[in-house]
């Protein structure tokens, strides 16, 4: 018989090489509108009924839902040995498509692109590209107009993007005193979610959202209302039209996207157009300086091998892009969450 300290390996080994049975579970419920469905009647449902309204095989939801149970997504109440569904309030709260903190799309985008292109990681590690081409057909130079093929996919990543901020977009606006930065510009700020936090946190600054015209006017149409104050868009390309003058650039998930030589040349972009005393805020995960983890940073910058054209970095690689763009003066927040945060001043 094994002991458990020698289990312990081949367990962890097993365990991490379920990871996409269980993400591909949450998927597939979400796909097929479980939660939603769940959600809309408010009263536990049994494998049958749920069957019969979302037009599957009783048999496939059955073992579905009872996967969802065992990952606490859905409660299962028995009676007379029938099982009745109903969501948990973690799937309530955070897979119902409705929810104001859903992270419904972020599951769509994962599922629909993000795991048809890491079927090719392997080829992706030994060309050293991303696999748009392999996984998806496209052969689009432009990165985003792969992402953006269809308004419907532009929109589940619009909203995927949106969801982050909603759940810790405070942690990034206060990780330092942004107060004196009046005049904020949101490089590639997208649906204006992380501007949002950022105007509500300071009352006296205004945040424009530059991003390319399509997104800009999908954010207007589903993401913004005219409550919104302090929050303005501008449509453009950051790399190739003017930036305006600004208190202080915001760069959240853009640098990480790009080469070395592309984000040199937006990071020097922004300090040309920076007030003297102004600054860039860069966010991001951080990875260890010995890049030693974590292991959701070392995660991200696999996944922008695969999908972009950049790479997660450590602090003093950030601090290199900038002081080598011009700025000085940075101060690196890691936030203990999920992203952090580096000021750069000009
Ligand atoms: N900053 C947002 C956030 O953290 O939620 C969105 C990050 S998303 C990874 C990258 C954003 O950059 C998208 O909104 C995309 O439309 C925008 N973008 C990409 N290329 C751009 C360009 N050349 N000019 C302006 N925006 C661009």
């Amino acid at each position: 018989m094994c002991s458990s300290k020698e289990l312990e390996f081949p367990l962890i080994l097993i365990d991490y090489q379920h990871g996409f049975l269980v993400s591909k579970t949450i998927f597939a419920a979400c796909e097929l509108g479980v939660f939603d469905l769940l959600h809309e009647v408010q009263e536990p449902l049994s494998a049958a009924t749920i069957a019969s309204r979302l037009s599957t095989s009783e048999d496939g939801m059955e073992r579905l839902l009872d996967a969802c149970v065992g990952l606490k997504l859905l409660k299962v109440d028995l009676k007379n040995n029938k099982g009745y569904y109903s969501n948990t309030d973690v799937s309530t709260m955070y897979l119902v498509k409705s929810s104001p903190k859903t992270l419904y799309y972020m599951a769509m985008y994962f599922s629909k692109i993000t795991y048809m292109c890491w079927h090719f990681l392997p080829q992706a590690v030994r060309e050293g590209k991303h696999q748009y081409e392999r996984a998806l057909g496209t052969t689009s130079k432009d990165l985003f107009e792969t992402v953006y093929r269809s308004e419907e996919e532009m929109t589940t990543f619009m909203r995927f993007m949106d969801s982050t901020w909603n759940l810790c977009g405070k942690d990034i606006v206060q990780a330092f005193d942004l107060s004196e930065f009046h005049t904020v510009y949101d490089l590639g700020g997208c649906t204006g979610s992380l501007a949002k936090q950022l105007v509500s946190t300071y009352k006296e600054s205004t945040v424009t959202i530059m991003d390319l015209p399509k997104v800009v006017q999908a954010a207007k149409k589903h993401f913004v209302t005219d409550k919104e104050q302090q929050i303005y868009f501008l449509e453009g390309d950051f790399f190739n039209d003017p930036l305006p003058e600004a208190d202080l650039f915001i760069v959240a998930r853009i640098i990480h996207d790009w080469t070395e030589e592309n984000c040199i040349k937006l990071l020097t972009k922004m300090y040309h157009s920076c007030r003297p005393g102004g600054g860039v805020l860069i966010v991001e995960l951080l990875l260890n300086e010995d890049k030693s983890g974590p292991v959701i940073s070392q995660m991200y910058s696999l996944y922008m091998l695969v999908q972009a054209e950049g790479k997660e970095r450590t602090p003093s690689e950030y601090t290199k892009l900038l002081t080598v763009s011009g700025f000085r003066d940075i101060k690196v927040k890691a936030t203990g969450k999920m992203y952090d945060a580096i000021l750069g001043r000009k």
